[in-house]
């Protein structure tokens, strides 16, 4: 690889054999397309994120149902039909994991158009579907759960409704993230917090986010641009089962100054202490104590192990959130 700039966070990035492909299983290095599929031309495609957990002889993919249904919602806005139900989405993932023998940790389903009319009109370029599976450590940096992270509030805004759907996860979406994500590295920040058009606290690039105060937990409603992830809806949940109280309410942009804790969450970046926001030091620096607990809550509810502050396993709300791949050899413990 070429040089890596200085303000490339460390990450990695680990590719597996098989990708699903239009249609059937190819060598990951034979998933190709045209270069003038309206995908490449226009950003003409909607995707997902999913995490699955190494647990030796399994995996378990977190709320895996729950993706696919907002990776066809996000088809539908995008006029996109594969003629394909969830269920049949979800049993290719399974299969991808077991043919990839269980060696990587977040799926990657994209409905994408293909080849067709050069123009804007990509309503004649035909819908098709990959998933990828590969192994993908820390997102935002080896010790990022550990250690937390510095954010800056961004010089760009997220798109409202009436520019481009904000609810649905669109390529086009990243457009505006990878602006804002370019400009935090090179400012040397993990990442950026993007205001909504009315000023107000949005998101991350990839990410939606929580402020504490006084032990209650503030978190953009969906009218502030925000894309719904499943992760911020778990961890509103886990906040009700363990007693912490949650307001969904529009947050000023200088809001964080009067909060102890901050942090982000997301299937690629799970639940990340966030320490620092635009040089301003959050509580002492370090990650709180209630980001913490909620972090380790996230993680014994995907394993099933006690919640620290219970001390009992905590069942999900619905069995669908936790969906186990038995793997013929168990596969080593990669992230
Ligand atoms: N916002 C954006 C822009 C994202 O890309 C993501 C990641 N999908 C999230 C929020 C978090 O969503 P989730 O918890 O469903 O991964």
């Amino acid at each position: 690889m070429g040089v890596v700039p200085p303000y490339s966070v460390e990450q990695t990035f680990g590719k597996t054999e098989w990708i699903y492909f239009d249609g059937a299983f190819v060598p990951w290095d034979d998933a190709r397309l045209h270069v003038l599929s309206a995908v490449v031309q226009y950003g003409s495609g909607v995707f997902e994120g999913i995490r699955a957990y190494n647990a030796g002889t399994h995996m378990t993919i977190f709320r895996l149902h729950d993706h696919l249904q907002r990776l066809l919602d996000s088809a539908r806005a995008y006029y996109m039909d594969i003629g394909m139900t969830t269920n049949q989405i979800a049993e290719i993932c399974v299969e991808l994991i077991r043919r990839n023998k269980g060696l990587g940790t977040y799926l990657r389903p994209n409905i994408f158009r293909g080849y067709g009319e050069l123009g804007v009109n990509v309503l004649p370029c035909r819908p098709q579907l990959s998933v990828a599976y590969w192994n993908w450590g820390k997102y935002l940096g080896a010790d990022a759960l550990e250690r937390g992270v510095r954010l800056e509030i961004s010089p760009f805004r997220r798109m409202s409704p009436d520019v481009l759907p904000p609810t649905v996860k669109a390529a086009v979406n990243y457009g505006n993230g990878q602006l804002a994500k370019a400009h935090a590295l090179m400012n040397g920040f993990a990442d950026a917090i993007m205001l909504d058009r009315d000023g107000c606290i949005c998101e991350g690039t990839g990410m939606n986010l929580f402020f504490v105060r006084d032990d209650v937990l503030w978190t953009p409603p969906v009218s502030s641009c925000i894309l719904e992830g499943y992760t911020r809806d778990a961890i509103i949940w886990l906040a009700g089962e363990i007693g912490i109280r949650v307001r969904e309410e529009p947050i000023p942009m200088m809001f964080f100054h009067r909060c102890q804790e901050v942090f982000a969450t997301g299937s690629a970046s799970e639940v990340t202490p966030v320490v620092e926001i635009d040089r301003a030091v959050i509580g002492d620096g370090t990650p709180g104590s209630l980001t913490m607990l909620l972090q380790q809550s996230f993680s014994n509810l995907i394993s099933q192990r006690p919640n620290p502050r219970l001390g009992r396993v905590i069942a999900p709300p619905e069995a669908s959130w936790l969906t186990r791949v038995t793997l013929e050899a168990p596969a080593p413990v990669t992230a």
